[in-house]
Parts: C-alpha cells; sequence; structure tokens
C-alpha cells in the first residue's frame, strides 16, 4: 500500500514516514499543499494523511480541491487542536477520519487499516485466497499447516496482490502501491521479491497461488490456469 504523507513539520512528517516504511508501506512526503495535490495527479495512493496546519494552502482547502476533481482515496486528517469545529471542518472538506496531535502511532496504524478496509474488495481484517490468509491486524500469514514468515517488503506485496484477487496487476501498478516513487530497476526487484512469496508461499504445497500471467504481470487465484 502506498500512502502519501502531507506535513509542513519535517519532524513529524519524516517520523510518520518512517514508522510506515518499516511497516512495508510505500511512502510519499510533500510539504506542502501544492505539492500535495501535484503528487496525487502524477501517483496513485492507497492512503493520503493529511496536516490541516500547512502553509499557503491549508489542509481543509486541499481536501475541498481533492475531491472537487473526484478523487475518492481515503483521506485520514492530522488536526492540532480537539476543538469541535475543527473535526466538523475536516469531515466536511471531505475527509474520511481525523486523528488529534499528538497521537500514538499504533493508532495512525489502526486508522489506516479501518480506512482501507473501507474498499470493497476488503472487508474485514484478514484476506484470504484460497488457503492463504493473511491478518492485517497481526500481519501473521498461513496456509494449512504452517506460518509463513515474510520480510515486511514482501507482506507488503502479497497484501496488495491479495487485495486484489484473481486481476492481472502489472509490475508497474505493483511498483506504484508497494514502493515509491524512487524507485529505479523496478522490474528485476519486483520478480525477485515474487520469486521468494512463491518459494515460501508455493513451493511447499501443490496448489499454486501466484500466477505469472505473461507480458502482463502477475495474479494471485486459488482459480488454477490451464
Ligand atoms: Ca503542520
Amino acid at each position: 500500500m502506498r500512502v502519501l504523507v502531507v506535513e509542513d513539520e519535517r519532524r513529524i512528517a519524516d517520523f510518520i514516514g518512517k514508522g510506515l516504511s518499516e511497516q512495508g508501506y510505500g511512502v510519499d512526503i510533500a510539504y506542502d499543499g501544492d505539492e500535495a495535490l501535484h503528487w496525487v495527479d502524477v501517483a496513485a495512493f492507497d492512503v493520503i494523511i493529511l496536516d490541516v496546519m500547512l502553509p499557503v494552502r491549508d489542509g481543509l482547502e486541499v481536501c475541498r480541491t481533492l475531491r472537487e476533481t473526484g478523487l475518492r482515496t481515503p483521506i485520514l486528517m492530522l488536526t492540532a487542536r480537539d476543538a469541535v469545529e475543527d473535526r466538523v471542518r475536516g469531515l466536511d472538506s471531505g475527509a474520511d477520519d481525523y486523528l488529534v496531535k499528538p497521537f500514538a502511532f499504533a493508532e495512525l496504524m489502526a486508522r489506516i487499516r479501518a480506512l482501507t478496509r473501507r474498499e470493497p474488495a476488503a472487508t474485514g481484517t484478514v484476506l484470504r485466497v484460497g488457503d492463504l490468509v493473511l491478518d492485517t491486524t497481526t500481519r501473521e500469514v498461513s496456509r494449512p499447516g504452517q506460518h509463513i514468515e515474510l520480510t515486511t517488503k514482501e507482506y507488503a506485496l502479497l497484501e496488495y496482490l491479495m487485495r486484489h484477487p484473481n486481476q492481472v496487476l502489472t509490475r508497474t501498478m505493483i511498483a506504484e502501491h508497494v514502493w515509491n516513487y524512487d524507485f529505479d530497476n523496478a522490474t528485476n526487484v519486483i520478480d525477485v521479491h515474487i520469486r521468494n512469496l512463491r518459494r515460501k508461499i508455493d513451493d511447499p504445497l501443490p496448489t499454486k497461488l501466484i500466477h505469472t500471467v505473461r507480458g502482463a504481470g502477475y495474479r494471485i487465484s486459488a482459480r488454477q490456469m490451464v
């Protein structure tokens, strides 16, 4: 999953960005409202974390502008004060949820999980494809009789595949959602991660779930291809 963090205070932006990266999210940071609008133009995000207090163009205006363009990406607003009118203005401008600063990182993660659950493909915290189970709360992955240990990036890649079962995901889509903009040599890195995922998830069992769609990309599916 890829997250855009919009926050002018570098210390806070870096803290959020680092924490999300450690959890396997692809993260891009915008330090003002114009930069945020530019990022949304050029990249696809799964969640936007938007601070209200920004120079030039504040978070409320950014949020309204994004919604006016028809963007439906979940937006989590960060507000400095726990004032009712601030929260109301935030939600009225098109935000899906808000978090009052200062906040615990665990709560930020929980809010992001809740917002991404609202996607039609993902209801609840447990994703399943065939007998493969991924719990987005505990980050545990298993197939019958075995617990599967994944690296942070392998987990992020698998979660992205499992949120879009039976769909062909191109390497560009994977790169955009699992990594971030500063990502060179994407094809090679993605193929290596897919190979490692297959070794852990598919090699031990007769039913293969990760399928290569030649010339297109990858698909996770319990349906067997002929
Ligand atoms: Ca700020």
